[in-house]
């Protein structure tokens, strides 16, 4: 069989296929198949522990035993992920006679069906055969999965980029863009912004990001609109709805996480009450980011068993405070502070006259991730001082607790 093969997307919603075999081989094809809806039936006498636990979650049915040729009957495809060439013979002859398809992966010359090497890109699939070569096959699907992330659009028609056609005004999708590292972007949040005919960028959003652009993007720097805060926040979203009621695809940029203290949330409700759709990608915040790449785990073993996060944009003292500081002083765990370089001082005080130790760790970092990082490590007591003849200035984050010395050796 040397001919070139004729490939098909299979569309194995609710049916049957039978793994032969429950080591490597097995663990890596079981993924795409569960993906593509298969009912799996996984035949071995053993499994390796990641089969076991999508057994357990009930993923998949699994016949703990060696293959026999009435595992076939009903299924549409089996694939055989077994060494031993005489079982994995027997396999493809009752395939053969049941008129099954037979993936191979000891023998592609004696298989009935090929497996292309895959690369995915959103609703795009790419599969790739090498001729023969499946090295070949993955130097193609490399090449073309680069092409893709490196922001090549496949088209800006909305129809054909995936997006349902019968959506008649555009869509926003609200994108964490990680803390301050442009590689700390998701790879969905990436490829959605490939695809943007209007990005929406937050002042702490990576500049490097934005760099990529494509010249035709329109790009709506949201730290650059004047009025105060609140006006502000109208017109983002004004800007963001009337875009996307134009037809366009929004892609609405946020750093860390869009909800992570990022009024991402008003904005999804804008686009609600104008009847836009909106996708939210998560981003990596900066709570838990920066402290990490500062040397500080926001939990560690027999150290802190919880982590809680705070704005510190309110003072400790002021009416409008929604955080009880007493109650946070008497936690044992992390304190994570968001925009608390301002209220510092107030907010070390207050912690400390709740009971919380003056001798506890602190650690502040200015622009994480970045290569202007800047930390300082101090005390709850003295820390407030620490900020102040650093001149450390925002975007810093303050970690509180004994995690801030956990792996200083
Ligand atoms: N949504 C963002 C937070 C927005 S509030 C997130 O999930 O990360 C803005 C605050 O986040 C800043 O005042 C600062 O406290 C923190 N912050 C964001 N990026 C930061 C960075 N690179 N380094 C230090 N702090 C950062």
């Amino acid at each position: 069989m040397s001919e070139a093969p004729y490939p098909l997307g299979l569309r194995l919603s609710g049916l049957r296929v039978v793994v032969v075999g429950g080591g490597t081989v097995a663990t890596r094809r079981v993924p795409a198949l569960l993906n593509a809806g298969a009912d799996v039936l996984l035949v071995a006498p053993a499994l390796t522990p990641a089969l076991r636990a999508q057994v357990d979650a009930g993923r998949l049915r699994w016949v703990e035993r060696r293959f026999t040729p009435a595992d076939l009957d009903g299924a549409w495809l089996v694939q055989v992920a077994i060494d031993d060439p005489l079982a994995a013979a027997s396999v493809s002859a009752a395939a053969a006679q049941r008129r099954i398809f037979c993936v191979r992966a000891d023998d592609r010359d004696a298989a009935t069906a090929w497996t292309p090497a895959v690369t995915r890109h959103g609703p795009v699939t790419v599969a790739v055969f090498g001729g023969g070569d499946p090295r070949r096959a993955m130097t193609v699907r490399d090449a073309v999965r680069d092409l893709l992330a490196a922001g090549q659009p496949l088209s800006t028609d909305p129809v054909a980029a995936g997006i349902p056609a019968n959506v008649p005004g555009g869509r926003v999708a609200l994108v964490g863009a990680g803390p301050g590292d442009s590689e700390l972007i998701t790879v969905k949040g990436l490829r959605l912004l490939t695809e943007a005919e209007v990005v929406v960028a937050d002042r702490l959003v990576p500049g490097l990001l934005l760099d990529e652009l494509r010249a035709d993007v329109e790009l709506v720097d949201a730290s650059k609109i004047p009025y105060g805060p609140a006006r502000t926040q109208e017109e983002i979203n004004r800007i963001i709805v009337d875009r996307a009621l134009a037809g366009r695809f929004v892609v609405r940029l946020k750093g860390g996480d869009p909800y992570v203290f990022g009024r991402g949330g008003e904005e999804l409700l804008a686009c609600a009450a104008a009847g836009v759709p909106v996708t939210v990608v998560p981003g990596v915040t900066s709570a838990v980011a920066v402290p990490a790449v500062a040397g500080v785990p926001v939990t560690h073993r027999a150290v802190a068993h919880e982590f809680t996060v705070v704005s510190g944009h309110v003072a400790p003292n002021s009416p409008a405070s929604l955080v009880r500081w007493d109650a946070l002083a008497a936690l044992r765990g992390t304190l994570v502070i968001l925009m608390g370089l301002k209220n510092l001082a107030a907010i070390a005080a207050t912690l400390v006259a709740h009971g919380r130790p003056a001798r506890t760790p602190v650690a502040v970092v200015q622009e994480g991730t970045t290569g202007a990082q800047r930390t300082i490590r101090s005390t709850l007591d003295a820390v407030a001082a620490d900020v102040t003849a650093a001149d450390l200035r925002p975007p810093a984050v303050v970690v509180i607790g004994d995690v801030v010395t956990a792996l200083t050796l």
